[in-house]
This record gives structure tokens, sequence and C-alpha cells, in this order.
């Protein structure tokens, strides 16, 4: 039978990386949630909807209807990739900037409704790893097996700015290390879904794992 995982946890405590692996080997669907918060968060960013000190939420609700948000299967890369209104935005929504800004833009209710009915859509069937903030809580809360990730702030600092680097961004390692802390405040703080442990969740905490244990762990988990 074909399950639905659901894996939540604060930015940079390697979700995606083990969703990604966990759906490679289960032959399941991946789908990265918080791209599409990106997606829209930099939609919002190109109107000046939002900027470092502004939201301008009554003309993010005018454009919604305006805003689509799909995942387009790429055979190499074995998932779909984030299309914003036909758009390939992958590397876009990864730039500091939209991090600076996504959490506020995710804080929105109608923003968070419309992207929520999307990802029942797409899991409806089962057979989909789905990572997130409140996957296990709110989008799939019936999940068969639903994991909490964490790590230090310090050692989530530490990964984005290493992956950051490696793109070739201009960050220093104070600035990483603000963001997350930022949004772990804004995302475990909003009115809307806030971030929280489901109560029947796993919590794996990764600080002191290697990418592999960390795999076999949770591998062993979706045997039980
Ligand atoms: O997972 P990632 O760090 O790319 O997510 C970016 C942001 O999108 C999060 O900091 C959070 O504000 C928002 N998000 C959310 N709910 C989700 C996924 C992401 O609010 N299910």
């Amino acid at each position: 039978k074909k399950i639905t995982i659901a894996i939540d946890g604060h930015s940079s405590t390697g979700k995606s990386t083990v969703a990604k692996q966990l759906a490679k080997k289960l032959g399941y669907v991946y789908v990265d949630t918080g791209a599409m918060y990106r997606a829209v968060t930099l939609y919002a960013m190109r109107k000046i909807m939002v900027t470092d000190n502004k939201l301008d939420k009554e003309a993010i609700l005018r454009h919604l209807a305006f805003i689509s948000v799909k995942f387009k299967f790429d055979e190499d890369l074995g998932y779909g990739v984030i299309h914003l209104n036909n758009e390939n935005v992958e590397k876009e929504i990864r730039l500091m900037e939209v991090s600076n800004n996504v959490s506020k833009v995710a804080a929105i209710p109608e923003v968070r409704e419309m992207l929520v009915k999307q990802q029942h859509e797409i899991g409806e069937d089962g057979g989909v790893v789905m990572d997130g903030r409140d996957i296990g809580t709110v989008v799939f809360p019936d999940a068969e097996l639903k994991l909490f990730m964490t790590a230090s702030a310090e050692k989530r600092a530490e990964r984005r700015y290493n992956e950051l680097k490696e793109k070739g961004e201009d960050v220093n390692y104070e600035e990483v290390l603000k963001n997350v802390e930022e949004r772990d405040h804004l995302d475990s703080t909003r009115e809307t879904s806030p971030l929280v442990k489901a109560d029947d969740a796993i919590e794996i905490d990764n600080s002191n794992l290697s990418r592999e244990e960390q795999f076999e762990k949770i591998l062993s988990l979706v045997k039980e």
C-alpha cells in the first residue's frame, strides 16, 4: 500500500534531503511545499508588494487568482520543479532575499488556503513524501508516517551558509543565522497553522547524525 509521509520542521533541518531520498527509494512523489510559498513570495516581490519593510497584503490578495504555482516533472531530477506562471523559478526562489520575505507572505491565511488545497490534491492518492511546516498537522493530519526534524539553529545556519556559498551567493554566516532564527520565530508564532510538532510525529534531531545514519533510521521507521 502506498502511504503518505509528512515531514515537518524548522528551516534547514535537512527535510528536503531526506524527503527526496525517501521518495526516490520508495518510488513516491516528492513535494517541496516551501517552494510553493517561495514562488508566491517571488511573485509579490517582483510586483513590490513585499519588501524588507513592507507587506501589502491587500494587493497580494487581489493578485492571488493570477498566481499559478505548479510542479513540472523533471526526468533527470526525478521530481517536480517549481514553476510560477509557467516560468521555472527553482533558482530564484532560493535567493536570500526570498528567504527574508517568505515567512511574512506565508502568514497570510488566504495564501495558505490556496496552497494547502493544491497540496491536498497532489497527495490525495498517497504515495507521496511532502515536506513543510504544517503537513502533519494541517495538510495531512492522517498521514501514516509523520516526522519532525530538528537541529540546533547554529548547525542549520552552517548548512544553509555552505549551500548558499556553493551556489556562489555573497552571504555571511551571521546574516544566515539571523534569517534562520527570524523565520523560526515567525513560523512558530503566526496565527494560522503555526509550526508545531504533531502529537503523533516522530522527532528526529539530526544535529549529530550523518546523512546516511539519518536515512537508515528513517527507512527503518517506514518499514515498521
Ligand atoms: O522549506 P523552506 O525553508 O523552503 O520554506 C520557506 C518558508 O515557507 C518557511 O520559512 C515558512 O515560512 C513557509 N512554509 C510554510 N508552510 C509550509 C512550507 C513552508 O509556512 N508547509
